[in-house]
């Protein structure tokens, strides 16, 4: 793991990308009146790149277009645009491989509570070095659940990839409190709904189950490893489902896996300091670690032909 400094180094160095222009990631800001800033008025994307190339930017794009029409924010500017911007900035930094992040914020406006007063929304686009976030893949993670509850989709709707992540933040908060790596946020009913960056899955026999996709954030990489076990990465036989869980789920399943664009595939040691299996990587968690690296390695199925797709779909 690198020390502090280096990782604070390491992601102010080089250029980031705000309203299109490349300026110094160090110097970069944006305004004090900030809706995001402010309020969290705002949406997001993480996207894993490989080789220079951003990994599933379709799927990405589109539900950054989904959120920002969701909060009636307009895009400054189209899709293509943002992945042209994408490819350069990667370019300008010399990285192949990392993480670019890619923020629309309602913008400024006064008075500042007013939606309607913040007319031009801000883009900025920054990226991550992959070693800054590198977790060795035999090192489970240990998670904890916590008490604080996924926000329900009557109070936020959970498809919109927004800026407000503060419950997810002390769900985190108290697993750290608690000795463990990271949170299991539940649902208001009590049933298991995802992490604070993260979804999970869990095996029983031939089943792989994660949770249905109304209460939580229906990751990208949720689905690329849906249609990886259903292609039979995880094994002749596996099958996945989605269905509603209860901690029982967690504690009776002999694998425990969560991923995420930052997360990758990552085997779960122990919840709640009860060991899963025998505590190291099961296979078929080993199976889908090794087929998400293959297909990170080749680019993803959509990255050859993302330009053409791209085309013609602008804000
Ligand atoms: N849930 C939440 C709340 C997240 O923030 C993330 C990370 N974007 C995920 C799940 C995983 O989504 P993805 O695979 O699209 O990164």
């Amino acid at each position: 793991m690198p020390d502090r400094a280096s990782e604070v180094a390491d992601y102010k160095r080089g250029y980031a990308c705000v309203d299109g222009e490349f300026v110094p990631a160090a110097t970069a800001s944006v305004s004090i009146f900030d809706h995001s800033f402010l309020y969290g008025d705002g949406v997001f994307e993480s996207i894993v790149c490989r080789g220079g190339r951003p990994f599933a930017l379709r799927p990405h794009l589109d539900r950054l277009w989904a959120s920002c029409q969701y909060l009636r924010i307009t895009p400054p500017c189209d899709r293509d645009r943002i992945a042209a911007l994408i490819t350069e900035l990667l370019e300008r930094n010399g990285l192949a491989d990392g993480y670019v992040r890619v923020v629309v914020s309602r913008g400024e406006g006064y008075p500042v509570s007013d939606p309607r007063k913040a007319v031009n929304p801000k883009l900025v686009i920054s990226v991550q070095g992959a070693s800054a976030a590198a977790r060795p893949r035999d090192v489970g993670v240990k998670l904890a659940i916590a008490s604080t509850r996924r926000i329900p989709p009557i109070c936020l709707e959970p498809r919109v990839k927004s800026n407000n992540y503060l419950n997810h933040i002390v769900a985190k908060l108290e697993a750290i409190g608690a000795g463990a790596d990271d949170a299991i946020l539940l649902d208001i009913d009590g049933n298991v709904a995802e992490l604070p960056v993260a979804n999970i899955f869990v095996r029983h026999g031939d089943v792989l189950s994660t949770p249905p996709a109304n209460g939580i954030l229906a990751g990208i990489t949720r689905e690329t490893v849906m249609r990886l076990v259903s292609g039979g990465a995880a094994g002749p036989g596996l099958r996945v489902e989605q269905r509603v869980m209860a901690p029982y789920d967690l504690f009776t399943a002999s694998e425990v896996f969560i991923v995420g664009t930052g997360t990758g595939v990552a085997f779960v040691s122990s919840i709640d300091g009860r060991q899963v299996g025998d505590g190291t990587a099961g296979p078929a968690t080993t199976r889908l670690m090794d087929a998400y690296a293959d297909l990170l390695a080749r680019g993803g199925p959509d990255a050859a032909d993302l330009e053409p797709q791209l085309t013609g779909k602008g804000a």
